[in-house]
């Protein structure tokens, strides 16, 4: 049983991230799933992957033992989509660039889809530009004329890099950049982390406002920083891609409500204890306020060693 005063009883709904926060490519990242199964608040995920359907990424879930419909998961591409449908009638024409998450997620919300290899001779009025491991150079191409004839240009995110089991592999960040390179300007939204409009389609989803949801991640240039920008508070897990480090040393628009291990914190009493998630966070933001006020190397190398202390004594045993 969890505390009555656990974190998550301070929020109404938490929107969590997938990668380095649930699973690390087909692994659940440990305790991950134990402590989401436990919680009593809806839930959503939320990824920046844009290429597979959310009916697979809750798949994927259900596989790692998670209980979870496909409706739980919210992709960039329903994102894209979304802001979308808030500018454009239903019906318009727009061209997908991307695995088959970018064109199912327009379909669902009630536009028309055209696939790059139509060819020549259709007319769109967006892109909607989504990672996809089979995109070709003509698929860019077809983007590229299109944000020529005025087409409205949607990317579902901009992360440059996608982490494989053999290294980086560009990831759509890079592959809009190659539309970029040509058209000689980027697009006019990104619907993904660390644009809001992923997070606010996922409050909107809830039926929840912002101000009252956890966004939980383990990237502070993604996750943390679309939470700030959607007016979330956040949880920062170190499971996976950025250190402790990594957290004291960002700047303001990227630093987190709150800081643990992983996601056992959301179940702790963040009062409880002489090493508690509010001392955490306070140490946290101790640093950067003295890096913020430029104190020297020393006073920021005590309140590190602080935050090191307390970190090691607010994991569960
Ligand atoms: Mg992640």
């Amino acid at each position: 049983m969890r505390p009555a005063a656990a974190l998550v009883s301070r929020y109404a709904a938490v929107v969590c991230d997938l990668d380095g926060v649930v699973y690390r490519g087909p692994t659940a990242v440990p305790h991950a799933v134990e402590a989401l199964r436990a919680l009593d608040v809806p839930v959503l995920y939320a990824t920046n992957n844009a290429s597979r359907a959310p009916g697979d990424v809750a798949a994927h879930l259900r596989e790692l033992g998670l209980p979870c419909a496909p409706e739980l998961v919210a992709t960039s591409s329903q994102a894209g989509a979304w802001l979308m449908t808030q500018r454009m009638p239903a019906g318009t024409s727009v061209l997908a660039v991307g695995g088959p998450g970018v064109a199912t997620a327009l379909e669902e919300a009630g536009l028309t889809v055209l696939r790059p290899d139509a060819g020549a001779g259709h007319t769109v009025s967006a892109v909607l530009q989504g990672y996809g491991p089979s995109v070709t150079a003509s698929d860019l191409a077809e983007a590229a004329y299109a944000v020529q004839a005025g087409a409205t240009w949607v990317a579902t995110n901009t992360d440059a890099t996608l982490p494989t089991d053999r290294g980086m592999a560009p990831g759509n960040g890079s592959l809009v950049a190659a539309v970029e390179r040509a058209v000689g300007r980027g697009p006019d939204v990104v619907a993904g982390k660390p644009a809001p409009p992923l997070y606010l389609l996922c409050a909107e989803r809830l039926d929840i406002p912002a101000g009252r949801v956890l966004a939980v991640g383990d990237r502070l240039d993604t996750d943390i920083e679309g939470a700030v920008a959607a007016g979330m508070d956040s949880l920062f897990v170190l499971t996976g891609v950025d250190d402790l480090y990594a957290c004291l040393e960002a700047p303001a628009s990227r630093r987190p409500t709150w800081v643990a291990p992983d996601l056992r914190a959301l179940a702790t009493d963040p009062d409880a204890g002489p090493a508690s998630l509010v001392r955490l966070a306070a140490a946290v933001r101790a640093v950067h306020a003295a890096r913020d006020a430029g104190a020297p190397s020393s006073e920021l190398a005590r309140l590190t060693e602080r935050v090191q202390s307390l970190l090691g004594d607010v994991t569960p045993g």
